[in-house]
């Protein structure tokens, strides 16, 4: 039997005992085929716990082992909302396995549009119940999820469908909804393209190899990172997050076999930097002040609060508490020096990138 835990209670006339008491719903990894596939995914049901019931009331034959099997299965008890929910976290989880939008995502980019199931579907050329099947439990061809996708991170392309199909609304509703849009890309439509500069440095290293640390550029997860150093160091400046995060790559590989962000790193004069470190430094939830020199620009790293620390696990947490203990008394140039030192530096020549087997040999 899978393990289960308790989600909340509720007050509700329970049908196991037709009395009205408080119920638990429990969440348990139950699994389900969808087209084929077998899918796990976080099973809600609720459970009677009312211990003056007794469950053999009705039972008259067999009475010993009856009672076993009808107690187990007679506190269990589903309503037809909670199978939807069930239905719909399955269908979540086979489109995270296959790298789908979920069908809150869905929701959350048409809301950001300001627009309602129908006007998102005539937005996009599409059915009129297409967006509502999808934000239920339909799954999405990936055709349908690469376009809802670019709608999602670039509203520029958002834009360019209402140019094309913007005759399926009203004069007035079609100005409000590129109104919306123009808005969207003044917000957020400049991290995406501060993103794609970024990305384009990394077109490059497109599968998991001994150069990203098999993993693939996450750019999510270098922003926590950044902004958890920013947090906990007062003055940080360029030289000492570059080669911070090097580090923190570097031990997540010697730990666990991948890097953190899967960024690439290259043999430098400072020591090992990130390759695109300064389209790193232009991504927009990257919060960071310059301060012009007489000759050099200095940037310093803040905390970003918008920046979701939840993509951060708890080994990787780990990691770089680690890295922070470690560095805490280091200067900038103490930790440039130190870094000088590692066999990955000492192995590889200027401007070489650095294989993360050779993090193998880092000191501890
Ligand atoms: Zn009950």
């Amino acid at each position: 039997m899978a393990r289960s835990s308790l989600f909340k209670t509720i007050h509700i006339e329970c049908p196991v005992c037709n009395i009205f008491h408080q119920v638990e719903e429990r969440v348990r990894m139950s699994s389900t085929i969808i087209k084929g596939e077998k899918i796990f995914y976080e099973e809600h049901y609720f459970v009677c716990t009312n211990n003056n019931f007794d469950s053999t009331m009705e039972v008259d034959e067999n009475p010993e082992k009856e009672k076993q099997t009808k107690d187990r299965k007679k506190q269990e008890f589903k309503t037809e909302s909670l199978d939807n929910t069930n239905l719909l976290s399955a269908g979540n989880a086979y489109r995270k396995m296959h790298n789908l939008l979920t069908s809150g995502e869905i929701v959350d980019t048409r809301e950001s549009y300001g627009l309602t199931q129908v006007e998102f579907a005539r937005l996009l050329g599409w059915g009129e119940a297409t967006v509502a099947r999808y934000e239920s439990r339909a799954i999405q061809d990936e055709a349908y999820d690469t376009i809802l996708r670019m709608i999602k991170e670039n509203p520029l392309m958002a834009l360019r469908f209402l140019d094309r199909n913007g005759d399926r609304f009203p004069e007035t509703k079609r100005m409000q909804i590129r109104v919306r849009m123009i808005e969207k890309l003044d917000s957020c439509g400049r991290e995406f393209l501060s993103r794609q500069v970024l990305e384009s440095a990394y077109a490059k290293f497109p599968v998991p190899s001994d150069f990203n640390g098999y993993r693939l550029l996450d750019i999510d997860k270098l922003e926590s990172v950044v902004s958890y150093f920013a947090e906990r160091i007062t003055e940080l400046y360029k030289v000492r997050l570059m080669n911070m995060l090097w580090y923190a790559d570097a031990l997540s590989f010697k730990m666990q076999g991948n890097s953190m962000t899967g960024m690439v790193y290259r043999h430098e004069r400072m020591g090992i930097f990130p390759i695109g470190h300064d389209s790193l430094i232009a991504l927009r939830n990257i919060n960071v002040h310059t301060e012009e020199d007489f000759e050099t620009t200095k940037y310093q790293f803040y905390p970003n609060s918008a920046v979701d620390m939840s993509e951060l696990s708890k080994n990787e947490t780990d990691i770089l508490e680690a890295i922070l203990t470690k560095f805490r008394n280091f200067s900038d140039m103490n930790l440039v020096e130190y870094i000088q030192e590692e066999t990955a530096y000492k192995q590889t020549s200027q401007h070489e990138m650095i294989p993360y087997s050779l993090t193998r040999k880092m000191r501890g």
